[in-house]
Formats: C-alpha cells, structure tokens, sequence
C-alpha cells in the first residue's frame, strides 16, 4: 500500500525538469542507533533491532525485516541531516521522512522511527537549538510526534488534518481538524492565520514541515480534496512563512496515496520548487523555442 518508489521518482523528475543535479543531493551517513535512542524507548528499539513481534512492534501495518528497519533508521539519519543542512543553509528538503505516527513506545501507520522527532531531539541535544516546531500538514494527525513533546515546552507541535479519519487523535500544542471535503479555501484560510502566529509566539529556531501528499484531492485515503494549486499555497504560506522570518525550515514527504503516483510525485516536487523559489535558486522556465525563420531564398545569380 505505502509506494515507496515515490522516492526514486520523485529524485528523477527534480533533474529532468532541470530544478536540481545529481550533486545537489546529500546521502545521509550510516544510522546511528543512539540518535534513535534520544526518541524511542530502550525496549522499543530492541524489538526493531532484534525483529521482535511484540506489542510494540506490531500496529506498524508493515512487514518486519532488517531491510525495513534499516530503511527507517536510514530516514531517521536523512532527517538529522536535513536538519543539520537548514540550520546552515535556510532550507534543506529531506526526499523521505515524516513518519509522524510512531511514538515513542510502538510503531503504528507505514512508521516505525519517527525521524521528525529524532531530528529535533538531536539538534537539541547537540544544543544548536533551543527551541523547535512541527508544522505538520499531511493528511493525517501527527499523534506520534504530538504525544512525543506532550511534556516537552521546547518543542511546538501543530498539525491540520482531516479530522474523521485515522489515527486516534492525541494532543498537539494546536490541532486544527478540518471536515470531509474542506477544500482548498477552508484549509489554506485556516493554516495562514495559525503559522504566522505559531512562528512569532513560539519563536522555534527550525521547523520541521511534514509536507505529506495526502491531502490532494484524489487520494485514496482521504478527502480533504485539495488541489495541486492549493498544496502549492500552503507550501508557500509554510516555507516563505519561516524563511522571511529567517527560521531554518526541513520539509519531509510523509503521505501521499494518490490512484497516479504520478500526482503524488508533482505534489511533493512542487514543494521542493517552493524551497528553490524562497532561496533565489529556481531555475527560469525555459523560454519558448524561437519561431525559425524561414530560410531564404538562395540569392539568385545571372
Ligand atoms: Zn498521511
């Protein structure tokens, strides 16, 4: 069910339309398993490293192997890097990550490692920042990591989401939980009164934006019905909304279950357009081919 080859498409159309090169990507290192540590509960971690069936592993709705545990580990390490990389650079997208439902004590939803939590935890840890936010705009509730900084002030969690819908929902700082059918006007008018206003009261110093494709209206999940033009919006009103105010800004991919995987991959390659846009490095579209003149007439001769 979770297509993972958006990844990998998602890499190849960002150099066919020209918007990055091949060294423009970053691979992250090796998964350090302590970096999970700063997140998931000792036992939690043991069952994922020893592929333990337990209660804590099971609700993942995903198959257990060292392949995938590997997999999420190594999102986890592409999102502390991408959080590295924002902090030094402005913005830096992370092409995988935002798994939002793991919690801190079990795997749920497609998520074993909740890589947004990690990042932050470690940039705090490593004391690069003080503060941190989650603006988190996938389909779903962020209850992972909304239940992970319940107690802790750092960190601002926020996430708009359809609201009769899985998961269960827990607590974040702010949850906007938006009906069937909201659409882009309803969605976009509420996250453009809320991001301002959680960016100047909570002064985060990184944002970690989970971008999830899911709320474009032909998913097969959910119904929130927005366009590519409206998800284009509400990347702007995130990723120029921290960036003009100078706050580092990781967006993640999370969701996106649309019947073409095709329109996910256009939904979350607009996001990283929105990243080049606010950072002045977005390629002009290329002009139309110049009409040929048509040639001329061989110049006659007596
Ligand atoms: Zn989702």
């Amino acid at each position: 069910m979770f297509p993972t080859d958006k990844y990998r498409l998602v890499h190849d159309r960002l150099i066919v339309e020209g918007l990055a090169k091949p060294e423009d990507f970053v691979e992250p290192p090796e998964p350090n398993p302590d970096d999970i540590r700063l997140v998931h509960t000792p036992q939690y971690v043991d069952d994922m490293l020893n592929l333990r069936w337990t209660s804590r592993t099971v609700r993942s709705e995903l198959p257990l192997t060292w392949e995938i545990i590997q997999g999420y580990f190594l999102f986890a390490s592409g999102t502390v890097l991408a959080c590295r990389l924002a902090l030094e650079k402005g913005v830096a997208m992370h092409l995988g990550g935002g798994f939002h439902h793991a919690s801190q004590d079990h795997g749920e939803g497609f998520c074993y490692v909740n890589d947004v939590a990690v990042g932050i935890m470690r940039m705090l840890k490593d004391k690069l920042i003080e503060r941190a936010a989650v603006i988190d705009c996938d389909l779903h509730q962020g209850n992972g990591t909304a239940r992970i900084f319940e107690d802790d002030e750092r960190v601002y969690t926020f996430s708009i989401h359809q609201e009769h819908l899985y998961p269960i929902k827990e607590r974040s700082n702010l949850d906007i939980g938006l009906d069937d059918e909201a659409g882009d006007d309803v969605y976009n008018d509420h996250l453009g009164k809320a991001v301002p206003k959680i960016l100047t009261d909570h002064k985060p110093q990184l944002v970690v934006y989970v971008a999830g494709a899911d709320p474009f209206k032909d998913d097969q999940l959910g119904s929130l019905r927005l366009t590519k033009r409206g998800l284009a919006l509400r990347d702007r009103i995130v990723i120029e909304g921290c960036h003009k105010r100078g706050i580092p800004v990781v967006p993640v991919l999370a969701g996106g279950y649309a019947h073409d995987t095709q329109d996910t991959v256009d939904v979350h390659v607009n996001t990283a357009r929105e990243c080049l846009r606010v950072l002045g490095e977005l390629p002009k579209p290329a002009a139309e081919p110049a009409v040929e003149a048509p040639a001329e007439e061989p110049a006659k001769t007596e």
